[in-house]
């Protein structure tokens, strides 16, 4: 079976910029991305007086409006054994894209988060724009961070592991500044582990 990935817009989350991670992420996979129908903002997790999520229940809820959220378009070249026509219900690996800050106990605030169990993820574009930081806008390095967080995520809620390849986006990475060091690619054998789902020896 071919690797089905998802990916979803959450909230107020521009689809267009969604769009263009799920388009990068698509290239480098070599595979369609289901673009789904965007999911509205969980209450679950909601911390007002924080101005924050709690990462873990609101994955959780995400994960239970799925079901109700249709493939809106696909993206990327269709591959030979790609079901013609058809939008499956489930993937392999899910990822939800929110701009609603998260956290988890212990953080200031989190990237994101993922339950490899229930093959989903989720990340905030919060933490990745300079704004954030109190600096100057910069789209292109904003768009390189989501995809390399996206594709972590991805291959991390399908079931891979971390790598040590400094030159793979499965290193494991803690800061915005690591995030940014790391490449936008699987290394190879992350690449192979990834498409085929051969990771479990
Ligand atoms: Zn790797």
């Amino acid at each position: 079976m071919d690797l089905r990935i998802a990916i979803v817009p959450v909230g107020r989350m521009d689809p267009l910029e969604v769009e263009a991670a799920a388009a990068r992420i698509a290239k480098i996979l070599n595979r369609v991305v289901a673009l789904r129908q965007p999911a509205p903002v969980p209450k679950a997790g909601d911390d007002p007086a924080r101005g924050q999520h709690l990462a873990g229940p609101f994955l959780s809820e995400l994960r239970g409006q799925l079901a109700r959220l249709p493939v809106a378009k696909t993206v990327g070249a269709v591959h030979a054994s790609d079901p013609a026509g058809e939008t499956p219900a489930v993937a392999d690996a899910t990822l939800f894209v929110t701009d609603v800050d998260l956290y988890k106990q212990q953080t200031d605030g989190v990237f994101g988060d993922i339950d490899t169990a229930a093959h989903v993820a989720v990340v905030s574009v919060r933490r990745l724009r300079e704004a954030f930081y109190k600096r100057k806008a910069d789209p292109a390095r904003q768009r390189a961070r989501l995809v390399k967080l996206a594709l972590y995520a991805l291959a991390r809620a399908r079931g891979l592991p971390d790598c040590g390849d400094a030159g793979c986006a499965m290193l494991a990475t803690a800061s915005l500044a690591d995030i940014d060091m790391k490449p936008e690619k699987y290394c190879a054998a992350c690449w192979r582990r990834m498409t085929t789902g051969a990771y479990r020896l």
